[in-house]
């Protein structure tokens, strides 16, 4: 089944009756050449670059849950490729790139929306980091405006300006940035995935690893053992304890994430913001909600839930930058857990277990990392070679000092 403009129009006209499912349910064969444990944004879309880039057959992702029941599903969508460190912005470029053609090589709408992003810039020391950053941004390929006062002023007149306990002197901005449908992403992976012939098989927990003379022969789940050549575990929030399974212990807590939704209101964001001042980001959906977010919660969770006094941080963010947002009403909020790395950065490496690998440590910031994360992924296990962009991220480097410390905060979670 292929979706095109021409098909919505005949299904329309015929009752809808030809759509069918979007992937397969199979049960689960007993070995495969490749076990993707976890059914997220990162796991769906190794399979499908196994598959599809390095030809590679024998493909199982095996999901607790359903797929893009994790964060893939509760992001606040935010795509962009504005880091600073060499370990990281190639890396996030070649992410956006492979966004801008994602919708058409897996032929799915996802929703990409390149509306862009503007960090906003409250202090002299802000604007130098800020362009410091921009010019990482274009040694490494990316687009990216240091925008005035007054370049600002004109793109969002409504952010407080005259009154603000701290005034706005400009901005990064990055017009390439946006956002995509989060889910979408997870279902288009998922479909290209399946025809490639990938098994999908969900309802499906990793509750252990068979490992004998330090290799890696398959995985125990709850719908019985499963043998495989290689394993890659891409479980995000869930990280530590899968890993732990494995005897692994590693340097990553897990934290909550919370996103919140207003009621609709016309539109008036066009493209994604961020205060400088605090931690809140903000954007408007297509059916005029706005989107927004800002701190994790302080305290180690495995529970996909927030607490008060973080709701509270981030309303006083969205207060302190745009007052009017004040008369909106919360709709609703969610929680997602974060696999936070000690120093901000992912890992996508082999581990000490033949045939084992890990993505992990996305931090917040995984959504945006989903394509290019499964690329270098599927390529690290095709090959065992990292991709170029993704070399930095070693599950050693803490031990040996090679931290890819994008924030500058050190080894505290709770800070970058
Ligand atoms: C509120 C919120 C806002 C965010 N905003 C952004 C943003 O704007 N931009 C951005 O770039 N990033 C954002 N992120 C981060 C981003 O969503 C994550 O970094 C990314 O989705 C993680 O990768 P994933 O999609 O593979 O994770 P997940 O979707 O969580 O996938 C992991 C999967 O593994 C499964 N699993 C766990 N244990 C097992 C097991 N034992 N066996 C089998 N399966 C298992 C889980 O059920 C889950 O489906 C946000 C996250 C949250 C929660």
């Amino acid at each position: 089944m292929r979706f095109s403009g021409f098909r919505v129009i005949k299904e329309a006209l015929t009752g809808y009756k030809g759509w069918g499912s979007l992937w397969r349910t199979p049960e689960p064969q007993a070995s495969y050449d490749y076990v993707i444990v976890g059914g997220g944004g990162h796991g769906l879309a190794t399979a499908y670059h196994l598959a599809k880039v390095f030809g590679a057959k024998r493909i199982a992702v095996l999901e607790k849950g359903w797929l893009g029941s994790g964060n893939i599903g509760r992001n606040t969508t935010i795509i962009r490729s504005n880091y600073l460190l060499p370990g990281n912005e190639p890396f996030y470029e070649f992410s956006m790139k492979l966004w801008e053609n994602m919708e058409q090589e897996f032929n799915f709408n996802a929703m990409v929306s390149q509306r862009g992003i503007l960090n906003l810039i409250h202090t002299d020391a802000q604007r130098d980091a800020y362009r410091r950053r921009g010019n990482a941004m274009r040694f490494a390929g990316a687009d990216s405006e240091l925008l005035d006062r007054e370049q600002v002023r004109a793109m969002y007149p409504w952010l407080n300006f005259e009154n603000a306990r701290f005034p706005i002197k400009g901005g990064l901005l990055q017009r390439r940035a946006g956002t995509a449908r989060h889910d979408g992403v997870a279902w288009g992976y998922a479909r290209g995935a399946d025809l490639l012939g990938v098994d999908l098989i969900q309802n499906c927990e990793v509750t252990g690893f068979r490992i004998e003379n330090g290799r890696v022969l398959g995985v125990e789940t709850t719908r019985g053992y499963i043998g495989a050549k290689k394993v890659g575990v891409a479980v995000a929030g869930s990280s530590g304890r899968v890993m732990a399974k494995a005897g692994m212990r590693l340097p990553i807590e897990s934290h909550v994430l919370q996103a919140f939704v207003s009621e609709g209101l016309k539109p008036f964001i066009d493209g994604v913001i961020t205060f400088g001042a605090g931690h809140f980001y903000v954007s408007q959906s297509d059916k005029g909600g706005l989107v927004f977010g800002g701190d994790i919660d302080g305290y180690n969770s495995y529970a996909q839930r927030g607490n008060l006094p973080v709701i509270e941080d981030v309303a006083e963010g969205g207060m302190a930058l745009m007052p009017a947002i004040g008369r909106a009403r919360l709709l609703r909020a969610w929680g997602g857990i974060m696999d936070m790395s000690m120093d901000g950065s992912p890992i996508i490496d082999r581990t000490g277990i033949e045939g084992l690998y890990l993505n992990a440590g996305w931090c917040y910031g995984g959504f945006k990392a989903t394509p290019a994360s499964g690329y270098a992924f599927a390529q690290l296990l095709a090959t065992d070679a990292p991709h170029p962009t993704a070399a930095a991220y070693r599950l050693d480097r803490f031990a040996r000092g090679l931290v890819i410390d994008e924030k500058g905060m050190g080894a505290q979670p709770n800070l970058h």
